[in-house]
């Protein structure tokens, strides 16, 4: 069976938390910690990053940034991972859903005007498969409406917006570095503070809220509870492993970017005249080859074609199901109908894609498409 992901390895992985174990400092905000935070400030210009547990920490940590209130209104994309919604429900804000545009899963930028009442607090985008959500649109209307913005760049590593790096463009970002994620740590996420508002509660609030990092800064003389707050960073065996992994980005990309090439070589040409929709970039967005998806016709096109992937060995799959119509939110939601985010959820497949993904497997993958479309 060819799988749908396959968790790349450096091959440092063991080392490194090795030498976290050694160092006999394996509690969060060590050596492997601050190398990973200078290595995303550094390389994309972040004002601050803190490694997190997880994305759905680091959207947590924003919710409780933005301090969140009950009944305040957050704008989300219906077609997206529950932590993107659960993180503003936990603080008690109303979730509003926005529809997807027809040309990719992103939320409609065009649409989100419509949505905003006194109560909208935040606007939280997600940039789905890496590619860009049109982030022009979003920070004119957050401005014009003085809302925040929070981008759940969870797939959008090393992806860009008109020469911005994605999650660098909101108030705030957050990642993930979840195992099907282009770099991991098993589980593992960041947030990106692009806000210097923020910068210092953020560390207060991912440190049980105390002013713990102040203190071993040497800025105050003891370190009390000054805030809301929970445990959000991670131990350094698992910044170790991420460490490993950020050593060789360029390596991962390259190679991702490549099978993600050969995939649209091969499938975009003869499927698209036959109705099916591939992955469609704005504008000044670049794709991060986070993941290759297809939108067939509808969810009958979509049923046959996974299962004749299955039976001829290739492990591909769906993905969201659309958030306003989940069992948890189904009788709260008063937006209506979103067509879009719904045939999504009916009609997108996900192709196998991974560093270890060998190009005979990719063409069989290929050639099986084609034969059943
Ligand atoms: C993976 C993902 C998350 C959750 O990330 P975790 O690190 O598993 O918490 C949130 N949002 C989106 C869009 C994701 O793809």
């Amino acid at each position: 069976m060819i799988p749908f992901n396959k968790p790349y390895l450096s091959g440092k992985e063991t080392l490194y938390i090795q030498e976290a174990v050694q160092s006999g400092k394996i509690s969060g905000d060590g050596i492997f910690t601050k190398k990973c935070h200078s290595f995303f400030e550094q390389r994309y210009g972040f004002r601050k990053c803190l490694l997190t547990t997880s994305c759905t920490d680091a959207l947590e940590m924003a919710a409780l940034l933005l301090d969140i209130q009950p009944g305040d209104e957050v704008i989300i994309p219906s077609y997206t991972f529950v932590s993107t919604a659960n993180a503003f429900a936990l603080r008690g804000a109303k979730i509003v859903f926005a529809d997807s545009t027809g040309f990719n899963p992103n939320l409609d930028a065009s649409a989100i005007e419509s949505l905003i009442t006194p109560k909208t607090k935040a606007i939280v985008p997600v940039h789905y498969a890496g590619i860009a959500c049109d982030m022009d649109i979003i920070m004119t209307m957050a401005d014009k409406h003085s809302l925040w913005v929070v981008e759940d760049a969870a797939q959008s590593i090393d992806s860009f917006y008109k020469g911005k790096p994605l999650g660098s463009i909101g108030h705030l970002g957050a990642f993930s570095f979840h195992e099907t994620k282009n770099i991991i740590s098993g589980e593992g996420g960041m947030l990106a503070v692009n806000d210097e508002k923020f910068a210092r509660r953020a560390e207060i609030i991912r440190e049980k809220g105390t002013n713990r990092s102040a203190f071993f800064r040497g800025e105050v003389d003891k370190y009390g509870w000054v805030s809301l707050g929970s445990s959000f960073l991670p131990s350094e065996i698992i910044s170790a492993f991420l460490y490993a992994q950020v050593e060789h980005l360029d390596e991962i990309q390259t190679r991702r970017k490549w099978l993600w090439t050969r995939y649209w070589e091969g499938l975009y040409e003869p499927l698209q005249k036959k109705g099916i929709q591939f992955p469609r970039l704005i504008e000044g967005a670049t794709n991060n080859a986070h993941m290759f998806y297809m939108v067939c016709k509808n969810l009958e096109q979509r049923t046959a074609l996974l299962n004749a992937l299955k039976s001829a060995g290739i492990w591909a799959v769906f993905h969201y199901l659309s958030l306003h119509k989940s069992p948890y939110f189904l009788h709260e939601h008063t937006g209506g109908e979103l067509p879009w985010s719904d045939y999504y959820s009916d009609a997108l497949v996900r192709l196998p894609l991974f560093y270890e993904l060998k190009e005979e497997e990719q063409d069989h993958i290929i050639s099986v498409i084609l034969k059943v479309l």
